[in-house]
């Protein structure tokens, strides 16, 4: 039975490729610090033989006994509320943590895939984004804690890869939404669909003529897993090139949700992508891979996943107190 640890498993992502990997039938060693991950995403793996949990932090030294396989490093606040309010936690996982999991990927002689992002692309001036594209970020403004250290975690990455030889594979996810996002973590989605089944007037910000491009998560994770099982240790772009403006979009959710909400219109957060939209050819080339869930099929699944939580959830405005992450 192959060997997989996945850190950041009990976040959104990380929860659906657990779920992914069980289906496959790996053993999968699940691990979380529990900082924006929430147990309830995998509890229901508890039970299998295959699949054990580890509470740890990998910004400290990783252990993981016997052999591994794979690892993929999913670990980090992936939202822009949520790196504003731990940064330095921000800087850590993507620096620190990604060196511990590239060490521990070379004593186990295992391959890696670690999750980069769009976001590496800064507010891009080629449109849409191609893997060739270096990306124009501001290093010292408030994503720049993101930014920079998924920046430095694709360099290190490369670094393992020439100097050590290792087995290395970087994704660059674009927006990806579905069932188990945080309500509370500020992302567009969540923020839209909750503001609807308060019935509060939906926020978007700026003008809303910025754009982004949405991926479902099923199709965001066949195309890690792909990419994982691929040959190629390049960066590649995972996302849906289908482009909407945040205005349009907070139309389409008042039309989902049959509510007679409001737009209202809030100052834009510096630095916030004017446009983002993944060139997907390489996927395509390489992993024969493409976006199947359209926009409209993926956000009925996502609205019915949020409407059957508790309803005390859509009024936690805090998922937690932060403040304590950020000491070293
Ligand atoms: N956004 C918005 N209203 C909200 C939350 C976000 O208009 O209540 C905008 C945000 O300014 C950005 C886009 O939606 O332009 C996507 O934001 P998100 O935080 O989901 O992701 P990212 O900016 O990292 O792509």
């Amino acid at each position: 039975m192959k060997k997989i640890l996945i850190t950041g498993a009990a976040g959104f992502l990380g929860s659906h490729l657990c779920d992914r990997f069980i289906k496959e039938g790996y053993y999968v060693i699940a691990m979380d610090n529990l900082i924006t991950g929430d147990l309830r995403n995998i509890e229901h793996l508890f039970k299998l033989e295959n699949f054990e949990f580890y509470h740890h932090d990998v910004t400290k030294f990783v252990n993981v006994p016997g052999k591994l396989d794979y690892i993929l490093h999913f670990a980090s606040p992936a939202s822009p509320i949520d790196y504003l309010k731990i940064p330095i936690q921000t800087l850590k996982v993507g620096a620190l943590g990604t060196h511990n999991l590239l060490g521990l990927a070379k004593v186990k002689n295992a391959r890696i895939l670690i999750a980069s992002t769009s976001e590496i692309y800064g507010d891009p001036l080629v449109h849409p984004q191609t893997e060739e594209y270096y990306g124009n970020v501001n290093t010292i403004g408030p994503r720049g804690v993101y930014d920079e250290a998924k920046r430095f975690m694709e360099s290190i990455t490369m670094a393992y890869n020439r100097f050590h030889g290792l087995e290395t594979r970087i994704v660059r996810i674009f927006n990806t939404y579905g069932p188990r996002m945080r309500l509370n973590d500020g992302r567009v989605i969540p923020a839209f669909i909750g503001q609807a089944l308060r019935g509060e007037d939906l926020t978007v910000f700026g003008d809303g003529s910025q754009t982004r491009s949405f991926c479902y998560v099923d199709d965001e994770v066949e195309g890690i897993y792909r990419l994982l099982l691929s040959d190629y240790d390049m960066p590649v772009n995972i996302g849906n090139p289908h482009e909407i403006t945040i205005k349009d979009f907070a139309e389409e959710i008042v039309k989902l949700t049959g509510t007679d909400q409001k737009v209202i219109y809030k100052p834009l957060p510096q630095d916030d992508p004017m446009q983002r939209q993944p060139d997907i050819t390489k996927a395509k080339e390489i992993l024969g891979w493409e976006p199947k869930v359209s926009r409209a099929e993926g956000m009925k699944k996502t609205y019915e996943y949020f409407k059957s939580l508790p309803e005390d959830e859509l009024y936690k405005k805090e998922h937690k107190d932060f403040k304590d992450y950020n000491r070293v």
